[in-house]
């Protein structure tokens, strides 16, 4: 594949274009590798209709580029996921990235060459690329939908909000059933019902829901948050979650009515404010049966913000069943079969599964450093970043890195993007060759801000936790 490389990078999503920009900006030559057909990473897998941040646009920006910034507008405070896969499209094409991106093309191996002192990455294509540095911006995995052991042998179209390219699934006048009512399920059923010819949501552990506020963005606001583009530069990295969303001082009703998260987020759980969401929610909702399946009963159970997805189960063509008191017995060629004898006929089983839920991507590639150990029998990564071991292997989505349930991706993963980029640039600078995590990784930080803080100082020090040579 050409001339040797200095970086592959693993990924083309929010942290892989960030990546690829700062380092080619060094002079490097990079090449990513994605197996997505496009740039966008979870926002082109997770393409469900009413797939949305819960991030407020302006703080989901990169902040390395004002010029970016100022030719992109959110047409809403909380853009739809299509939004987002166009914004980093955008990005991509603005950047002349695509160049250096090679898509369709999943990552299967990487193994360090003590000898050449070279990373050598195999694609599933068979190719082999050899590169000085891997970035793995592979992102985490979503969590696991509800098993439904037997799957395989429905007759119909079995769907997972994972793999759900735009357009991809045509759900009209179809018989569907969706199991799973975290975020993913809260967002898309408001979105199908109307269109669906019957909806069956199977529930088992609702989260709490706060209807979101959403108001269009025009040249009014747009302009608004562009002029604070030095400050939003400057704070967003210092903040407890990497947003200006936190959970602010004030009553339950007052920041309820903001229709954000600042009820809950980066907050511990508040006993007084799960009580006036489980209130609102009961009410909203005007009947005992449907509260006793879809309002959570637990004080931290997850939250997130919906438009429509409670008022959904009062039309006559959306049902409810309750998985604890009906468990799935047998998935039959027809649809579901419940513990209670029941027979949910289908045509399209959807499978909503939490984006971010699961473990770091990076896991399912086979990847082999010093001595040809295994990353699956790593230590920890320090700082999330370098893991002992690995040399010239720098991590992304590996904790203590702040993950997406409590952080705003943006600001962490061009934090870290750039912490890469300057970690190779003072490296050559000091005439070294390589650079590897030495101490096993850490227990979790307090918030973004002290996670920001601490790659500075490790940085700044002269990177003490790392080996470098
Ligand atoms: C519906 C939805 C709502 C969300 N809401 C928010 C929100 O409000 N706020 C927020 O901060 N975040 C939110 N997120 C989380 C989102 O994942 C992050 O914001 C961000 O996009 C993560 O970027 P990433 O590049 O680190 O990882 P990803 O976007 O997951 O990208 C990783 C990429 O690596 C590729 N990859 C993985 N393994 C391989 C391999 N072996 N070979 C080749 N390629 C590989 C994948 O194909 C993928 O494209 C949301 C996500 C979704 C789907």
């Amino acid at each position: 594949m050409g001339d040797e490389l200095d970086v592959v990078v693993i990924g083309a999503g929010v942290t892989g274009l960030a990546a690829l920009h700062l380092l080619r900006s060094g002079g490097l030559r990079v090449r990513a590798f994605d197996a997505a057909d496009d740039v966008g990473g979870a926002w082109w897998w997770h393409g469900y209709p009413g797939s949305r941040l819960d991030t407020e646009g302006p703080a989901y920006q990169y902040f390395f580029s004002a010029g970016l910034v100022r030719d992109w507008g959110w047409s809403e405070r909380y853009p739809a996921g299509y939004e987002v896969l166009r914004w980093l499209r955008f990005v991509a094409d603005r950047l002349d990235l695509r160049r250096d991106i090679t898509l369709s093309t999943r990552v299967v191996a990487a193994a360090f060459d003590e000898q050449r002192g070279l990373w050598s990455v195999r694609t599933e294509h068979g190719a082999t690329v050899d590169a000085r540095f891997v970035v793995a911006c592979t992102g985490l995995l979503p969590g696991p939908a509800e098993a439904l052991p037997g799957v395989d042998g429905f007759a119909g179209t079995v769907v997972r909000t994972s793999h759900w390219p735009e357009k991809g699934h045509d759900l009209s006048g179809r018989r569907v059933g969706l199991v799973g009512v975290g975020t993913a399920g809260v967002q898309l059923v408001p979105r199908i019902a109307a269109e669906t010819a019957h909806l069956t949501v199977f529930a088992r552990d609702p989260v709490a829901v706060v209807p979101r506020s959403n108001p269009v963005y025009g040249w009014v606001e747009r302009d608004a948050y562009r002029a604070r583009f030095d400050e939003l530069r400057a704070t967003l990295p210092r903040t407890r979650t990497g947003g200006e969303d936190e959970r602010g001082a004030g009553d339950p009703a007052t920041l309820y009515a903001d229709g954000s998260r600042r009820l809950w987020f980066g907050a511990p759980p508040d006993p007084e404010v799960a009580a006036y969401v489980r209130a609102a929610m009961t009410s909203r909702l005007g009947d005992p049966a449907l509260a006793a399946v879809l309002v959570p009963t637990d004080d931290d159970a997850p939250t997130t913000l919906d438009a429509g997805f409670l008022e959904a189960f009062a039309r006559d063509d959306v049902d409810l069943v309750d998985l604890r008191v009906d468990p799935v017995v047998a998935v039959r060629a027809e649809g579901l079969e419940l513990a209670s004898g029941a027979v949910h006929e289908l045509d399209v089983l959807v499978l909503a599964e939490e984006y971010d839920a699961g473990p770091p991507a990076l896991h399912g590639i086979d990847v082999h450093g010093r001595d040809g150990r295994s990353l699956a029998d790593a230590p920890g990564a320090v700082l999330g970043l370098g893991v002992p071991g690995f040399p010239n292997l720098f991590t992304t989505a590996e904790p203590p890195a702040p993950t997406s349930r409590w952080a705003v991706m943006t600001t962490v993963r061009q934090h870290q993007a750039e912490w890469i980029a300057r970690a190779i640039r003072d490296l050559d600078a000091a005439g070294g060759t390589t650079i590897e995590a030495v101490s096993a990784g850490e227990a979790g930080v307090d918030g973004v801000g002290d996670y920001v803080a601490r790659c500075e100082q490790e940085a700044s020090a002269g990177y003490p936790s790392f080996r470098r040579a």
